[in-house]
């Protein structure tokens, strides 16, 4: 029987829930998905002085929005610290670990030597083999762990492949600390096993790290678990992700008016591949994610590619589910807070009936939610600087007359308002576009927008003809 996979997303609440960190949480929950296991979700929050509630409540909140779920209750890292300072004392009982009396002085003439030395610091391991009876009294002491002294430690790696570190570099580091706290390395190889962690998904920023854990799984007698260092996103000139290149909080994605879907496939595909495919739903990630289609080399963000993948999932969503989605994002868009508030069942209904037109022409909702603002626009409409060139005397002429006809169109729809405008350019030798284009300024202020008899049904017929009545000679 094969045992069930179980991976973690482990993040550190003391910032919002950056692009990597969602793509994080987003392979691990995907290849709990895939293999039929579970993926828990861990608050690394023994940083004190930087961790926050407001950071857990962001975090919580972008893998929601993400759709990314975990199973049970998250765990509290620091509330384990008992444990972990138990775990440490066991080391030094079985030997594996012990306390150092060395003084801040001592550590500090250490690193100035080495550095002379042109050395990397470490500590020489001057209390491995001393008696505590000849510590100066009143020295609290830490705990290090008994780093082999040569050899080397390997950490075979899903992504980075066999991965070696000679001993000599991992020196007897700090597991817990003298006021007897845990130390990060302590803290996430005790938590990991006790979850029964079965497979790390992590950012290579911390491969260093999985070295220093093995030494210490190793002195635990713990099987260490399959491990996979995937590598950073960078940004698209391949430097380092920064603010201007995409490294935000995902609320900010949310803001920006992009789908969770898009959200989800754009962050597969950096840095995971599955042939040539580009575009697959969640079910499809789902049944193809696995380790091995992780990447070696750093990805790179694209907000282009991001854009036009979000208008891909925009067009295919289906009408209700977007709207629902629209609904529910709208107090994170721009200008939403002010929709929110005049938000009535007439106008929720024109936006609806709106919609499909609306998405053949939007990369996010920002942008779907822009050009539906002449929904709501107040008469007189404010005209752009197109469509008020678009409207010279001409123009306006055109829409004196196309407010007679329109004014006969019975019912009113899309089709009679077409027919009435068709007859109307044919009536008066116009191209369509020549009596379409000066309707579309009037009702829309702009001379790019939905269909045209499509905005004329949405907005009814008395604001149609008022609007157009406000523009005519
Ligand atoms: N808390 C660490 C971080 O946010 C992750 C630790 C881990 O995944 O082992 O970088």
């Amino acid at each position: 029987m094969t045992e069930t996979v179980i991976t973690r997303f482990a993040p550190s609440p003391t910032g919002f829930l950056h692009i990597g960190g969602a793509r994080t949480a987003l392979f691990n929950w995907l290849y709990a998905r895939h293999t039929g296991g579970t993926m828990l979700l861990r608050i690394e929050d023994t940083d004190r002085e930087r961790s926050t509630d407001a950071a857990i409540d962001a975090i919580l909140d972008g893998l929601r929005w993400l759709g990314i779920t975990w199973e049970g209750e998250p765990v509290f890292q620091f509330a384990r610290a008992a444990r972990h300072r138990e775990v440490a004392e066991g080391l030094v009982a079985a030997g594996r670990a012990y306390y150092c009396y060395a003084t801040p002085e001592e550590l500090n003439e250490m690193r100035e030597q080495a550095r002379a030395e042109g050395r990397p610091p470490r500590y020489d391991g001057r209390w491995r083999d001393r008696d505590p009876s000849e510590a100066r009294p009143g020295v609290k002491p830490v705990i290090r762990i008994k780093s082999p002294l040569d050899g080397e430690t390997a950490v075979d790696d899903q992504v980075q492949g066999h991965v070696v570190f000679p001993n000599k570099d991992l020196d007897d580091f700090v597991i817990l600390r003298s006021d007897g706290t845990p130390t990060y390395m302590l803290s996430v190889v005790v938590d990991d096993h006790d979850m029964d962690i079965t497979h790390i998904i992590r950012g290579d920023d911390h491969l260093t790290n999985a070295a220093r854990q093995t030494v210490l799984y190793n002195a635990l007698g713990w099987r260490v678990p399959v491990m996979s260092h995937i590598p950073l996103i960078h940004g698209p000139d391949g430097a380092k992700l920064s603010k201007r290149h995409g490294a935000l909080g995902v609320d900010a994605y949310r803001a920006m008016g992009y789908l969770p879907a898009a959200m989800r496939n754009y962050l597969v595909r950096l840095g995971w591949s599955h042939g040539d495919k580009d575009i697959m739903s969640t079910e499809e990630m789902t049944e193809w994610f696995d380790l091995a289609g992780i990447g070696r080399s750093p990805s790179r963000f694209d907000f282009a590619k991001l854009e036009n993948l979000n208008g891909h999932y925009l067009r295919a969503t289906p009408d209700d589910e977007l709207f629902e989605i629209f609904l529910a994002t709208l107090p994170y868009l721009e200008g939403g807070p002010a929709l929110v508030e005049r938000l009535d069942a007439r106008l929720k209904g024109q936006i609806r009936e709106a919609l499909p037109g609306l998405k053949e022409r939007a990369k996010t909702l920002n942008e779907l939610l822009d050009n539906a603002s002449y929904l709501w626009a107040e008469r007189p409409l404010p005209l752009d600087d197109k469509a008020s060139a678009l409207l010279d005397d001409d123009a306006r002429r055109t829409l004196s007359g196309l407010f007679a006809v329109l004014k006969a169109a019975e019912p009113w729809s899309v089709e009679t308002t077409e027919a009435a405008v068709r007859t109307f350019a044919e009536a008066n030798g116009l191209k369509l576009g020549k009596a379409a284009q000066p309707l579309r300024a009037a009702l829309t202020g702009r001379t790019t927008s939905p269909g045209i008899f499509d905005v004329l049904a949405v907005l009814g017929r008395e604001e149609s003809l008022a609007r157009i009545a406000d523009q005519t000679a």
